[in-house]
């Protein structure tokens, strides 16, 4: 099987045409992003090389941008050392590191994030997302972990090197802008079950309509959650995520979010995803979720907040955080998205070539022309703009 490739698929710069150079943007400054030549990479050990195809922009990029952290390269801020940021990329395998089978050149395939050291507590435990080595991965302090586009390099660049771990299958009738996606529907998959333990039947209130809220209603509602409930005020947002399965969608602008949680749900929520992650939305939270139930934090909150801790003794609930996918979701959350059973690929907004990196952020920070996610793809030909159809 291996190098062996179907006649039907897209062969430029694959196996024996992989070039030795290849166009990466690389961060310097703060905001200053610079397209520039790179050697390609070369993939070792259970590594594979992966053509990239398309890469979605996360918000989490814009955040590295501008403050460089979460990024962390060579154990320090990510400015001026030739690293290229993006991590949510799918793309064509273009190569084999030594002794890898598992994959061959040609597969479509897709990425998660993270590929842990193996051998730390957290790794032994399959939390390989809360690996105790992130970011050894240099000189004497090489534990081979990876976060690819935020402690290696990522993915906005024509090739990266990924482990065989982080790798999931797309199938051929899913488009490569969909398949980008698949890593948020993962994230939220992970927060859903892995660590909350959702089983059919159990309420769900989502409070923001981002990338991950609105997929964490899709998947909530494809795991049977009933009733599923948004919490958003951007009626654009809201739409879709009706569109994804919310039975309620509750505009917070002007409505009581907590008296009308617990009228829906008679005595509140069983789960609470928090995608906000304001004061005001973790005192939501806490306010709705009944007793016994438990609150996922999935944002990154930049500031202490203050909110009624005694709440939670009182009501035995649980509080937990998420910084991404974990504990191979992001495969199940593919087999969803591969049976049909959502559409992710309605929060998929826009598409700009490479080239036009600079376009795309500026889309997906400013929210031009309601732009939720914004896909950069290096197919030759791409018109940038707003999704076709
Ligand atoms: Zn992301
Ligand atoms: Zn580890």
């Amino acid at each position: 099987m291996t190098g062996d490739v179907s006649g039907k698929k897209d062969l430029h710069g694959i196996g024996a045409a992989v070039p030795d150079k290849m166009r990466a943007w690389v961060l310097g400054d703060p905001e200053e992003l610079t397209l520039v030549d790179k050697p390609v990479p070369v993939p070792g050990r259970a590594e594979v090389l992966v053509r990239i195809d398309a890469v979605a922009i996360c918000a989490t990029d814009l955040e590295i941008l501008t403050y460089g952290t979460p990024a962390m390269i060579e154990g320090g801020p990510p400015f001026n050392k030739n690293y290229t940021p993006g991590h949510e990329y799918m793309g064509t395998v273009a190569a084999l590191g030594p002794g890898v089978d598992e994959f061959a050149v040609g597969d479509r395939v897709t990425v998660e994030i993270h590929a842990g050291c193996g051998q730390c507590k957290r790794c032994r435990m399959g939390m390989y997302t809360s690996c105790h080595n992130y970011g050894l991965n240099y000189g004497a302090q090489d534990k081979g972990h990876r976060a690819n586009g935020f402690t290696t390099d990522g993915g906005f660049a024509e090739y990266a090197v990924n482990n065989i771990n982080t790798l999931i299958r797309v199938p051929d009738a899913m488009s490569d802008e969909e398949a980008t996606l698949v890593v948020t529907a993962g994230t939220s998959m992970y927060g859903l079950t892995e660590l909350g333990g959702l089983v059919a039947g159990e309420s769900v209130v989502v409070i923001g309509p981002g990338p991950i809220g609105l997929l964490a209603v899709a998947v909530a509602k494809a795991l049977g959650a009933a009733p599923v409930i948004l919490v958003g005020t951007r009626e654009s947002r809201n739409a879709i995520g009706r569109e994804l399965g919310a039975d309620h969608v509750i505009d917070a602008r002007n409505e009581d979010v907590v008296a009308r949680v617990k009228e829906l749900t008679g005595k509140g929520a069983d789960y609470v995803v928090d995608c906000a992650g304001s004061e005001a939305t973790v005192n939501q939270a806490v306010a709705m979720t009944n007793r016994g139930g438990k609150i996922c934090l999935a944002a990154f909150p930049k500031n202490a907040v203050s909110f009624n801790l005694g709440a939670l003794a009182v009501n035995n609930i649980y509080l937990y955080g998420i910084r991404g996918e974990g504990r191979s979701a992001t495969h199940r959350a593919m087999a969803f998205m591969e049976a049909g059973r959502f559409d992710a690929s309605l929060i998929h907004t826009h598409t700009f070539p490479l080239d036009d990196l600079p376009t795309a952020l500026r889309y997906a920070r400013e929210r031009i022309d309601d732009a939720i996610k914004v896909v950069v793809s290096t197919r030759p030909g791409v018109p940038g703009g707003a999704k076709a159809g």
